[in-house]
């Protein structure tokens, strides 16, 4: 472990890996090392434990070994399950972060808390909810009810898969795959690939499919859409990133996890005047609230708070010596926090009855007490702003840019350039027209996490230049949004990793080449956008000129925003391989048999330089098939 380096391209996280390692404390990439060599039968998807007769794996590499489970299982059964259950888990995390959207709007009790009116009755129409004669409180209770029943209606699809261009519906519906409600199809896909049940691979796929495309266009949308209703929807504004925006003087709150409920209260928490006092009483300057993770993108995007960091740095942060308390909810969370806390002064409160870590403080987040509770984790911070142990270290390493590209800051972008005598405004027209003439050649979203199987930051950071010189422009989220704007791509300035028709649209439309569309949930604005598009087109998403790329993915929910992404028809890249690689009909079907299917597909390739090629090869082959 002495030897162990940390491989990532950002300066922040190495001057505080090189911290970690001199007081020694042990961070993901330590273990990471520590874990070598890992299980062949696991990265393979070979290996089942879904019931005790096992743990079975099938061998591969000898001709002796078994070649199927004790139940018979073969290895396209076994592979194809695990994937499945990866899928699922990945659609439930999702999908139960929609929930509790939905719940926090049901509960929001007053007009003062539902912060986008214009929204509430954007949906209220698509969904055919009435609005005379009701308040605006009574039709957001009414939308809560509605999107609460999308999780467990009895019968009919998802209300939001309306929103997807004509063409993908129907075929969707020939194929089966257009979904009901969203726990159902998570349940499915549990029993399902139970022991003794289905163990036809392609039909295994096929129910996952159905529970990615519940997430996409269900849990997730449904967390997207109404968090811009009670929160506001994105618009354009500055944010600074990295560690660097720790400040040594003033009590630091981190908030990490993924639910804007808990993060919006804190930010609001943060600033009330008797808490600012209290700070002054304790000899700091002020609160500083950051974000880390997809948490950090929610309140980044809506309320301007600095960006800390993304999946890699959650341990650093704590390095510094200057984080009062770090707040998480739910998922990305590492346990390993708890650990590297207690090495310092920083508190680790946890929120959430479904994510509770040993070692960490308790304080349990609810919707109806939103604030109360946020003042009194506040306090808590602050009241521990004297207790720093270790001197501090905050790395001068931050970079700025612009964010805030909901769909709907997207449109009021291209209305710049819109002729309002000859054309309606608050349509995608410009950005075809921009795809017709060739100026643009196409779009890529870069999305996903960090993983140590591959270079920190560097496979985002790579690709996206790559396909920026090729006049791609990228939209990105998650912690490939974090790795971006640490690297300047959200700056004007970065126009000059550009193709010249790239620049000029960046320049016309005031706008950075590489757009910031939120968290991992907000994933569903891309499937809006992308969908708005290719109606106005008149064609399928799977026709456009467009490709999705996860180079650094490690969670489950990357499995099932990989797989709603496929069957939404986009050619999705991955730069880790999924553990299906045991399997060559799976392998296969996934990144080859489901093109024929779906019209999506994935492909499986680690250097960002080859992936970014790929990606310009398969937008200049959509480009033929459209005659542009
Ligand atoms: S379900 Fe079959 S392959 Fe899996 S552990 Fe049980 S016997 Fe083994
Ligand atoms: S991008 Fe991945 S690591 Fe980052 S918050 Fe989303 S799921 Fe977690």
């Amino acid at each position: 472990m002495e030897n162990c380096a940390c491989n990532t391209c950002d300066a922040a996280t190495k001057k505080l890996y090189e911290k970690a390692k001199s007081e020694r404390i042990d961070t993901i990439w330590d273990r990471a090392l520590a874990m070598q060599p890992q299980c062949g039968f696991g990265e393979m998807g070979l290996c089942c434990t879904n019931c005790s007769m096992g743990p079975c794996r099938i061998v591969k590499i000898s001709e002796d070994g078994p070649k199927a489970g004790i139940c018979g299982a073969t290895e396209d059964t076994i592979t194809s399950r695990n994937f499945a259950r990866a899928v699922a888990a990945g659609a439930a995390a999702h999908s139960d972060h929609g929930r509790d959207i939905a719940l926090a709007l049901y509960h929001a009790g007053d007009k003062t808390r539902i912060r986008n009116e214009e929204k509430l009755f954007k949906i209220a129409g698509e969904w055919g909810i009435t609005v005379e004669g009701k308040d605006t409180v009574q039709i957001a209770r009414e939308m809560a009810e509605r999107a609460l029943g999308e999780f467990g209606k009895v019968f009919g699809k998802l209300q939001f898969l309306q929103r997807a261009p004509e063409k993908r519906i129907k075929l969707w519906d020939e194929l089966g795959v257009a979904p009901g409600a969203i726990d159902r199809e998570i349940v499915e896909v549990l029993h399902s690939t139970h022991m003794g049940c289905d163990a036809d691979y392609r039909n295994i796929i096929r129910q996952a499919i159905r529970a990615a495309l519940s997430d996409g266009w269900g849990g997730s949308m449904i967390g997207t859409e109404l968090s811009d209703v009670l929160f506001g929807t994105p618009m354009p504004k500055k944010v600074e990133a990295n560690l660097g925006v720790l400040k040594k003087e003033c009590v630091n709150i981190v908030v990490h996890g993924h639910d804007p409920t808990l993060s919006e209260a804190i930010v609001l928490a943060s600033r009330d005047p008797e808490l600012l006092e209290l700070a002054r009483k304790q000899g700091a300057e002020g609160i500083n609230v950051v974000g880390m993770c997809c948490t950090g993108n929610e309140i980044a995007m809506r309320q301007g708070i600095p960006m800390a960091g993304d999946f890699f740095q959650q341990e650093l942060a704590i390095v510094t010596g200057a984080v009062e308390a770090m707040i998480v909810d739910v998922q990305c969370i590492m346990p390993s926090l708890a650990t590297v806390a207690k090495c310092y002064h920083t508190k680790l409160i946890t929120t959430s009855p479904k994510a509770k870590i040993p070692g960490a403080i308790h304080i349990e987040f609810n919707e109806q007490k939103s604030l109360e509770i946020a003042r009194r984790i506040v306090k808590d911070a602050v009241m521990n702003f004297k207790n720093r142990k270790v001197e501090v270290f905050i790395p001068d390493d931050k970079s700025e840019g612009r964010i805030g590209y909901s769909f709907e800051a997207i449109i009021k972008a291209l209305d710049r350039v819109t002729n309002s005598f000859a054309h309606p405004s608050g349509t995608v027209k410009p950005l075809v027209d921009a795809i017709k003439s060739g100026v643009l050649r196409g779009a890529a979203a870069i999305v996903g996490c960090n993983n140590h199987r591959q270079p920190h930051n560097t496979c985002h950071v790579t690709l996206a230049k790559e396909l920026l010189k090729r006049d791609i422009i990228v939209v990105t989220t998650g912690c490939g949004a974090h790795a971006c704007i640490k690297a300047g791509l959200m700056d004007k300035d970065a126009r000059k990793y550009c193709g010249k028709g790239l620049a000029t649209v960046c320049e016309l439309l005031d706008i950075p080449p590489v757009l910031h569309m939120g968290s991992c949930v907000d994933i569903s604005r891309i499937l809006v956008l992308l969908s708005e598009v290719a109606k106005y087109m008149g064609v399928d998403i799977s026709d456009l000129p467009v490709a999705a790329a996860a180079p650094e993915w490690m969670s489950e929910k990357a499995q099932s925003i990989g797989l709603y992404a496929v069957a939404s028809g986009v050619y999705v890249i991955l730069g880790v391989p999924p553990a299906v690689t045991g399997s060559e009909n799976v392998t296969g079907y996934l990144t080859k048999g489901l093109e024929s299917v779906l019209g999506g597909r994935f492909e499986i390739e680690n250097d960002p330089v080859e992936a970014a090629a790929k990606i310009a090869a398969h937008v200049e082959n959509r480009r033929k098939r459209l005659g542009i």
